[in-house]
């Protein structure tokens, strides 16, 4: 498919391919198998350009929007999505400064993490507050011109290994949704601790902690936008990151079918190559297609945000992309091991980790069945506003 990419995007793909090939390549198995976090590969990701993609120029990034990340994200996924996911859990992390932060607060953290020298993190959910997050416990209690934080986040993407986390508190419980308030806390503030890394299933080269609050005090300047805009923050900031999500997704499909396409040609039974039965070649049409049709969807979703320079409006949209594109990812990556036979189940192939890599795109940022409730409240309030 042409997608008629401008010569700006050309070079984000070729850039991202060539850097996927010689850094990530190499290390994504070991790094897998020990859940080590690629701190080298981000320092290389930073001096390729690849960390400020969607960053405005003014703060020291490229300005290639949402379109810019995906397409980033999406090519060094298919190769690791987890060492992928550092820079992309950086943007979900970013997004509340970007879109909400004053001038002085933008130009203080967005430098650092378009260059690489910083990562970010998003501190929403929490071990009672995954799916209904705005039910938190996490309290931030006015002090003077300090908040005192206490509570904990539960499985932190980046968590301790960023230095700079936008992070959702209550700071009034009797005002609900509209009691919530986002900050910006640095690593190393007196109060701020991590828990264990935990020990996942997939994308194990990804850090994955508890962000821990014990009377951590954070003076009202950390403030993203005003204090009881908590909850608008965190919602917009999902509404802009989804897209990475399914940019996740895609690359690991796409990864899984080049992988599978290419052994189907090569292993032979019965006297010729497994590609040559019908079997096998309808899987790898369907694979293909569904690709396809991700891949459409997602570009369209993300140049259409970009072109509204807002998300807002196109929350149902974001939420589709994410959905069609992590389903693919995981029907896809199941047929790849399929296809690979015992093969497949090896670690000595790529496909059983991009296999375990795809389940999580189908729950982080809000799972499938959030994204379709989000799809149909979309969908409904579109034909009320009709009438
Ligand atoms: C590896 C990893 C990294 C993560 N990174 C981050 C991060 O960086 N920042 C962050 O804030 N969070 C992060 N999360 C948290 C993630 O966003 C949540 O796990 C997710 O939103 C789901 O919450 P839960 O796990 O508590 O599931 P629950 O909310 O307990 O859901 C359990 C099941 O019930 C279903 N369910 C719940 N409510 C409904 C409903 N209303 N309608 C239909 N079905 C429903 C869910 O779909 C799911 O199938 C991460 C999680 C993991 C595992």
């Amino acid at each position: 498919m042409n997608y008629f990419f401008t010569e700006e995007q050309q070079m984000i793909i070729d850039t991202a391919k060539e850097f996927a090939a010689k850094h990530i390549k190499p290390v994504r198995e070991k790094y897998d198998e020990e859940g080590h976090f690629p701190t080298e590969e981000v320092k290389k990701m930073g001096e390729a350009g690849l960390c400020g993609l969607y960053i405005p120029e003014e703060y020291g990034g490229m300005g290639k929007g949402i379109m810019g990340l995906c397409l980033a994200v999406e090519e060094m996924s298919k190769v690791c999505s987890a060492i992928a996911l550092s820079m992309a859990a950086t943007a979900l992390g970013t997004f509340p400064i970007l879109l909400f932060s004053s001038d002085a607060q933008k130009k203080k953290y967005l430098p650092d993490i378009a260059s690489g020298k910083d990562l970010a993190a998003f501190g929403l959910t929490e071990a009672n507050a995954g799916s209904d997050a705005l039910g938190m416990q996490t309290t931030a209690v006015k002090d003077g011109d300090y908040y005192v934080l206490n509570g904990t986040k539960q499985w932190i993407t980046n968590g301790g290994e960023a230095r700079v986390y936008s992070v959702i508190a209550v700071t009034d419980r009797a005002r609900g949704s509209r009691g919530l308030t986002a900050f910006i806390i640095e690593k190393d503030t007196k109060g701020f601790t991590f828990g264990k890394k935990e020990n996942k299933m997939g994308i194990r080269a990804s850090a994955t902690r508890e962000l821990v609050f014990q009377d951590c005090r954070i003076h009202k300047d950390q403030i993203i936008a005003k204090e009881g805009m908590g909850a608008i923050v965190a919602v917009n900031t999902l509404y802009n990151s989804r897209p990475g999500v399914a940019a996740q997704a895609l690359g690991i499909a796409a990864g899984a079918f080049e992988e599978a396409l290419a052994y189907s040609r090569q292993r032979k039974q019965f006297g010729q190559p497994i590609s040559s039965f019908q079997a096998v070649q309808h899987m790898l049409a369907d694979m293909a297609t569904e690709i396809e049709a991700a891949r459409a969807l997602l570009y369209a979703t993300a140049k259409t945000i970009d072109a509204a320079g807002d998300a807002k409006a196109f929350a149902k949209e974001s939420a589709m992309s994410k959905l069609y594109c992590s389903d693919v990812a995981m029907k896809v990556t199941v047929n790849a091991v399929q296809i690979l036979g015992g093969y497949g189940y090896m670690k000595e192939y790529p496909v059983e980790k991009m296999m375990r890599d795809a389940k999580i795109t189908q729950i982080y940022e809000g799972t499938n069945q959030i994204q379709r409730n989000e799809i149909a409240l979309g969908l409904i309030k579109e034909i009320a506003s009709k009438k």
